[in-house]
């Protein structure tokens, strides 16, 4: 059959084509419906000051949760939904719906700080964008500086001088700022210096091979040590091991996030995890 196939390849090759196409198409197809009939959920991960070991927030993460099947991660449907321009209904769920839920657990007495919510760069270029934050803001109860937003990079360059814009008028409301991911977008922390960021979460490609992997202790360290100068908050992410933990520690890290602590949560586990980290 293989064979068969190779003296026509070029049938071969237009058929996986349009195979291709179709899964797009269905999966495209298959987010639009999931948005219209509700079938997203937020996970929440707690975010843990180093100083003190207290829970300081909480990263809301968006799952697809088709009914009856298993829960699609974000790496599976986020990069279709920034394609097809859906990112910015979805997004705009995710911040409603993260808002709500943090204001409902401090209305219950939960100790948190923030919720960080991730922006993609397709919201991040919207004109309304921050009269949409204020308004869901204001619609939630959620006074602004609970609420951090994260950006990456990519999304920070490829808005050259009007990042700075968008972000100044986002800080002028209260709102945090970080940068999440860092580390791989290759800017510079002297680019970064002159936008208006509250803290820097290192990327978990570099906390993975701590303490061992001298390359990504150099890094780690250095990351932490410029933040520090630029008076920055700076966040480990992916942290798994004790040793991840005390390296981070010891080089003066402000926070942590990963499975150590914990996994995503779905929002009632994480009220009982924070019951269970406030202790009796
Ligand atoms: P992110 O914002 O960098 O989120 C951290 C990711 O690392 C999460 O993956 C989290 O589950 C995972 N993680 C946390 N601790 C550990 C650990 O100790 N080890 C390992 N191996 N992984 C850990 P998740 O939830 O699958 O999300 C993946 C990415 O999808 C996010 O990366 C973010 O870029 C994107 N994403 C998630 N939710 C949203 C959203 O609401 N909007 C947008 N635009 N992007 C989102
Ligand atoms: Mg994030
Ligand atoms: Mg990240
Ligand atoms: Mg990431």
């Amino acid at each position: 059959q293989a064979k068969q196939e190779g003296r026509n390849g070029y049938r071969f090759y237009t058929r996986s084509l349009t195979e291709k196409a179709n899964r797009r198409l269905e999966m495209e197809a298959g987010l639009r419906r999931a948005l219209d009939l509700r079938e997203f959920v937020l996970h929440y991960q707690p975010l843990i000051s180093l100083t003190g070991g207290r829970v300081e927030g909480v990263e809301a993460l968006v799952r697809w949760q088709p009914p009856g099947r298993e829960i699609i991660s974000p790496y599976h449907f986020i990069p279709l939904a920034e394609e097809t321009g859906l990112i910015v209904a979805l997004g705009d769920w995710v911040l409603q719906e993260a808002c709500t839920q943090m204001k409902s657990w401090l209305d219950l007495g939960l100790r948190l700080d923030k919720v960080a919510v991730n922006l993609s760069a397709q919201q991040f270029r919207l004109s309304y964008l921050q009269e949409r934050i204020r308004d869901i803001l204001s619609e939630s109860g959620l006074p602004p500086c609970r609420l951090e937003l994260e950006l990456t990079e990519t999304t920070i360059m490829a808005r050259g001088d009007e990042a700075g814009i968008q972000m100044a008028a986002l800080k002028d409301q209260g709102v945090h700022l970080s940068i999440d991911d860092f580390g791989t977008g290759y800017s510079s922390l002297a680019y970064l210096r002159r936008f208006p960021l509250d803290k820097l979460k290192i990327d978990q490609s570099f906390v993975r091979d701590i303490p061992h992997d001298e390359g990504a202790a150099e890094i780690t360290s250095t990351i932490i040590a410029m933040a520090k100068n630029l008076k920055l908050s700076v966040l480990a992410e992916g942290v798994e091991t004790p040793e991840q933990l005390d390296f981070l520690t010891g080089r003066g890290c402000d926070s942590c996030q990963g499975f150590f602590f914990s996994r995503p949560l779905a929002a009632d586990d994480f009220r009982h995890w924070m019951d269970r980290a406030a202790g009796p």
